[in-house]
């Protein structure tokens, strides 16, 4: 039996002879000893301490299997206890040219991802990505959320033609999904309230700091509710992940300097704010727009919100805000358009504090076949390809709404990485497709 590193370091241990497996993370070599850094499987590392000839031929990012005895040592890097090493195996001597060390540049860091997932910066964010996936699902089994899959080769578009990748199925034309909600919607109708996680593509031309060509999203959808309803399982759900997944993770959170005060804070109700609110207190602070010719003029109603324009609104919150009732002209086909406000969407996306933004968009759907036919055509799509999707509002349409979150996005925000890239494990951008 071999044990980790984790289970090692502990008083009971102390004069026991224990067995451990990993690799070289850091080599010190010295006249009579050397130190070798041992990383287990699961990203724990523990000092151990060999005679120098024993470790002679040993490199970094060997693999090695250690028996030895554990002693408690204020001089020990990470925690105060070693292994005395007796025995060493090795499974695999490595080649002295690791490539990842110190000092990289970012791009190598990705070029090599599949060995900078062995750096405790990348082990430490793997670690609380499962735990935002682990309690996003817990939270979902516990308030009564069925969860179910949906295809991620389709037929149709769901966010417009222009993030859409095409590809060849068989002898037709298809495209990898945006988004699985047009799929929830019909299952609400035999399972009730539904949630799934799956991979959603956008050929996202821009290159941003918060968009990917694959991200995890989480989606959610529910019969007979109303947006009030949307709103508070979002706010529950994210405060939820939130709380855990800091205390759970509260060492990972430290090693990446994650200061979690503000995250404590993250507990319902947030903030809800009416979008012209928005924009008005935009506009207050002089806030512009580029447009298409490159002129600037002041932000006003009817426009999307940008990056730039979210980052301002949230810059000073320490908890996310929702902006509610956007206009539907910014939205996809399918947001209901408020029955008392021509032209406002019963929709809002969540931003999350401290200049992070979006990071969920939800709100009721359209559930009238006329008004759903007209805003298709309205967008310039073929209601042909949505015939099946059309069928929900012949068949018992009611009204429905839901919300994605995206992944990747909360865990950028939580971890406070710079990059979207870095909150997974293999990224993929427009200019980045291995390893
Ligand atoms: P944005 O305006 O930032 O491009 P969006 O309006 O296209 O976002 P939605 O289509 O509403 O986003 O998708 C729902 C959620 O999915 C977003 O709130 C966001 O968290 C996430 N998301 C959308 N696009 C991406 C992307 N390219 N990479 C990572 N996450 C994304
Ligand atoms: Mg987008």
């Amino acid at each position: 039996m071999y044990l980790r590193t984790k289970d090692v370091k502990s008083q009971d241990f102390v004069g026991k002879e224990v067995t451990i497996r990993g690799w070289v993370h850091r080599l010190r070599k010295q006249k009579e000893n050397a130190f070798v850094l041992v990383r287990d499987d699961r990203g724990g590392v523990i000092q151990c301490v060999f005679p120098a000839e024993k470790a002679a031929g040993l490199t970094i990012e060997s693999s090695l299997e250690v028996a030895g005895t554990v002693s408690q040592d204020s001089r020990a890097p990470e925690g105060g206890f070693e292994i005395k090493g007796k025995t060493l195996k090795t499974f695999n001597i490595a080649p002295p040219d690791y490539p990842i060390g110190e000092y990289q540049s970012d791009e190598l860091l990705l070029d090599k991802r599949h060995l900078t997932l062995r750096t405790r910066k990348m082990i430490a964010i793997a670690k609380i990505r499962s735990s935002v996936l682990h309690y996003g699902r817990r939270w979902f089994v516990e308030n009564g959320w069925m969860e179910v899959t949906a295809p991620t080769i389709v037929k149709g578009a769901v966010e417009g033609g222009s993030t859409l990748f095409k590809l060849k199925y068989f002898d037709e034309e298809a495209y990898l999904s945006q988004s699985a909600q047009l799929y929830l919607e019909a299952m609400i109708f035999s399972l009730g309230p539904v949630w799934s996680l799956t991979p959603s593509f956008r050929a996202e031309r821009s290159r941003t700091v918060r968009h990917l060509a694959e991200f995890s999203h989480l989606e959610a959808e529910a019969p007979w509710v109303t947006l009030e309803d949307i709103l508070s399982t979002e706010e529950q759900l994210v405060s939820y992940i939130i709380q855990n997944t800091i205390t759970e993770r509260a060492e990972e959170l430290e090693f990446l300097k994650r200061d979690v005060s503000d995250l404590k804070k993250v507990q319902p109700p947030f903030e809800r704010m009416p979008y012209d609110k928005a924009i008005d207190t935009l506009r207050s602070r002089g806030f512009q727009v580029v447009q298409e010719d490159g002129s600037r003029r002041d932000i006003q109603f009817g426009d999307d919100l940008s990056i730039d324009s979210e980052r301002e609104l949230t810059k000073d919150a320490d908890k996310p805000i929702f902006v509610v009732g956007y206009p539907i002209a910014v939205k996809p086909f399918y947001v209901k358009e408020d029955p008392e406000r021509q032209g406002v969407g019963l929709t809002a996306d969540m931003l999350a504090p401290r200049g992070f933004g979006e990071i969920t968009s939800g709100g009721l759907r359209e559930d009238d076949m006329a008004s759903i036919v007209n805003r298709i055509k309205k967008e310039g799509l073929n209601p042909d390809a949505y015939d099946w999707y059309l069928d929900l509002r012949k068949y018992g349409s009611v009204p429905h709404g839901g919300f994605g979150l995206g992944i990747e996005r909360l865990i950028r925000w939580i971890t406070n990485v710079e990059d979207i890239k870095d909150t997974v494990l293999f990224p993929r951008t427009m200019s980045r497709v291995t390893p």
